[in-house]
């Protein structure tokens, strides 16, 4: 799926909640999230990030890797 690494943290511009077309990407407190289980891989939401925080999980740069870890942890604590 598509993640959103650590650019977004405390800008959670949102813009790419409204591009998803199934609606799966959630608000944390500091960052938005896609939740990996419902991402269909359509790529619409990463061209419009402001802050080009949305990747391809296996595109995320290796400095942000562990991030993706956050990012699935999000979900599990929910
Ligand atoms: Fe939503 Fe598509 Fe982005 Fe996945 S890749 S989070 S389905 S817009």
């Amino acid at each position: 799926s598509y993640v959103i690494a650590l650019p977004c943290v405390d800008v959670m511009d949102r813009s790419c909640i409204d591009e998803c077309p199934v609606d799966c990407i959630y608000e944390g407190r500091r960052a938005l999230y896609i939740q990996p289980d419902e991402c269909v891989d359509c790529g619409a939401c990463e061209p419009v990030c402001p802050v080009e925080a949305i990747y391809f999980e296996d595109d995320v740069p290796t400095e942000w890797g562990d991030h993706r870890g956050s990012n699935a942890d999000f979900f599990t604590t929910l």
